[in-house]
C-alpha cells in the first residue's frame, strides 16, 4: 500500500492510506446509498464553505478542476450582454481567459506580473471604465506561484459595482478559511484533489443559488452545463446526469471525514503553514531565496528561484525522488524557478527529511552555498 514517494506536488497530492483503500468497492451510481453519499458531500461542501448555509449550494462535475472552471464560465454568463473580466497574475488565471475566448464570451483581462498581487484598486479602475462588465473572475492561490490575491476584497469591490464573482479556489478551499457569503463570492470552484485530500476525478462549485438559479439555458457545453448538473443533483436527490467517477467520490466523502478529524480548515491550514514555514526557512539557510514576497505567499505552495547559473534542476529533481519525494518545475514566466507543495498528507516531519536531502544534494554537487 506504501507509495515510493511523497508528491509535494499542488494536486494531485499524497492522501492518506485511509483515503485510498476506500476506493476497493464498486458502486452502484443511481443506487440510494450512493445518492446519499453524493447529497452529504453536498451539504457539507456548504458548510465548509460559508456559515450561511441556506443561501448557498454545491454542485459537483466530472473531470480535472479546469473542466469545472470550464463549465462555470460557460454556463453563468449569459449569452447576450455578458462580458467577463478576468483578472491575472499567472497561469490559471491566463487559463480563465483562454476558456471565455474560446467560448465566445467578451473578455476584459486585467493583467499583473507573476509576482505583484491583484488590487481591489486595480480591479474597480477596470470596472469603471467598463461599465458593462457583468462578470468577474479571478483566483485565490495562483498556483503559479503561490501568491495569495486578496479575494475577499476583490469580491467586495465587484460587488459595490454589481457584478457576479467567480473565484477558482480550486488550490486554496479546505486549507485556507473562506465564507463565500462573507467574501462575496457567489461561485468557488475548487476540486477533490486538493486541499480537501481527496483522490482526481471531479471538481465541486459552492454556488449562491439566487445566481445558478438564473443559469438555465446560458450553457455553451452539453456535458459542462453547471445549470443542467446542479438541476438534476436537486431534483434526483444526488444524481450526475452522467456517469460519475464513483471511486472518486467516495474517497472524497472519506478525506471530508478526515478533516473534521484533523479539527476542520483552520486546524489543516495551521499545518500547511507550518510546513511551509519550515520550509521556507530552512531553504533560506542554503541559500534559495523564495520568489513571492513573505506577505503575499500562501501556505498552499512555494516558488524558489534557482540558487545560480550552474543549478540543475533535473538532477536535483532526480536525487530527491530516489530520496522519496516528488518536487515541482517552475512555471513562472521571466525566471527560473521549482515549486514545493505542502498540502496532502505532509507533516513538518516530512518536511525536514526533506531538508535534509536537500542537504545531502547541496553536499554532493557542490552547487548550492551552506
Ligand atoms: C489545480 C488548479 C486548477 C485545475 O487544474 P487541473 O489540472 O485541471 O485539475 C485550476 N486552478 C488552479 C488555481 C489550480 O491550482
Amino acid at each position: 500500500m506504501n507509495n515510493p514517494y511523497l508528491l509535494l506536488t499542488p494536486g494531485p497530492l499524497s492522501t492518506s492510506d485511509t483515503v485510498r483503500s476506500v476506493m476497493q468497492k464498486d458502486w452502484c451510481t443511481w443506487d440510494d446509498e450512493y445518492l446519499q453519499l453524493v447529497q452529504t458531500i453536498r451539504k457539507k461542501l456548504v458548510v465548509l464553505a460559508t456559515h450561511q448555509h441556506i443561501d448557498y449550494t454545491a454542485v459537483l462535475m466530472q473531470g480535472s478542476g479546469t473542466f469545472t472552471v470550464e463549465s462555470v464560465i460557460g454556463s453563468v454568463i449569459p449569452k447576450e450582454k455578458g462580458k467577463l473580466l478576468v483578472a491575472t497574475n499567472g497561469a490559471y488565471g491566463t487559463r480563465i481567459v483562454k476558456i471565455a475566448s474560446m467560448l465566445n464570451i467578451p473578455v476584459v483581462t486585467l493583467q499583473k506580473n507573476e509576482n505583484e498581487l491583484i488590487t481591489p484598486i486595480d480591479v474597480e479602475n477596470v470596472l469603471l471604465e467598463n461599465p458593462d462588465i457583468t462578470h468577474v473572475a479571478v483566483v485565490h492561490c495562483e498556483t503559479t506561484t503561490g501568491i495569495l490575491n486578496p479575494v475577499e476584497k476583490i469580491c467586495h469591490i465587484a460587488k459595490n459595482h454589481g457584478k457576479v464573482t467567480i473565484v477558482d479556489a480550486m488550490s486554496s478551499f479546505g486549507g485556507i478559511e473562506i465564507d463565500v457569503h462573507e467574501w462575496h463570492i457567489d461561485f468557488l470552484i475548487s476540486s477533490a484533489n486538493k486541499c480537501i485530500q481527496g483522490v482526481p476525478g471531479f471538481g465541486f462549485v459552492i454556488a449562491k443559488k439566487e445566481e445558478i438559479e438564473s443559469c438555465k439555458g446560458h450553457a455553451r457545453s452539453l456535458s459542462l452545463d453547471l445549470y443542467d448538473q446542479w438541476n438534476t443533483m436537486e431534483e434526483f436527490y444526488g444524481k450526475w446526469r452522467f456517469t460519475s467517477p464513483t471511486h472518486t467520490v467516495r474517497a472524497f466523502y472519506q478525506a471530508l471525514l478526515e478533516l473534521e478529524k484533523e479539527g476542520g480548515i483552520q486546524e489543516r491550514n495551521h499545518r500547511y503553514k507550518e510546513n511551509q514555514t519550515l520550509l521556507v526557512d530552512e531553504m533560506k539557510k542554503m541559500g534559495f531565496q523564495a520568489f513571492i514576497d513573505h506577505h503575499h505567499q500562501s501556505p498552499i505552495i512555494t516558488s524558489f528561484l534557482y540558487p545560480d547559473k550552474e543549478f540543475n534542476f533535473p538532477s536535483f529533481y532526480q536525487y530527491l525522488k530516489e530520496k522519496g519525494f516528488v518536487i515541482y518545475p517552475g512555471k513562472v514566466s521571466e525566471v527560473q524557478t521549482f515549486r514545493i507543495g505542502n498540502i496532502g498528507e505532509v507533516y513538518p516531519d516530512d518536511i525536514k527529511k526533506l531538508v535534509d536531502s536537500i542537504k545531502e544534494f547541496s553536499t554532493k554537487k557542490g552547487t548550492i552555498t551552506l
